[in-house]
């Protein structure tokens, strides 16, 4: 009989640079060290990314692009534009 992993698995991206890294359960974000940039930051769910980078363009502040992942994630509730369904 086979027997099948349970584990599901999750992608998380660096708030920095955008690395991403993979991990078996699923919260809004994690607080690692990036092997890639070397920096301890927050890892978002690749769902919060996903929402970040729909957004219309004409509510976003003009230096969006310059913002790390996190800030543009705090950003992106203060002004409503994002709502935290989960955990
Ligand atoms: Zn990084």
């Amino acid at each position: 009989m086979e027997v099948q992993s349970r584990l599901v698995s999750e992608t998380y991206v660096c708030s920095n640079c955008q690395t991403t890294v993979e991990r078996p359960f699923e919260i809004r974000s994690i607080i690692r060290t990036c092997d890639e940039c070397g920096r301890n930051g927050r890892f978002l769910h690749r769902s919060l990314v996903d929402s970040l980078n729909s957004l219309p363009d004409d509510e976003l502040p003009e230096d969006w692009e310059s913002m790390r992942l996190d800030e543009r994630f705090e950003d992106a509730i203060q002004r409503g534009l994002i709502e935290i369904t989960r955990r």
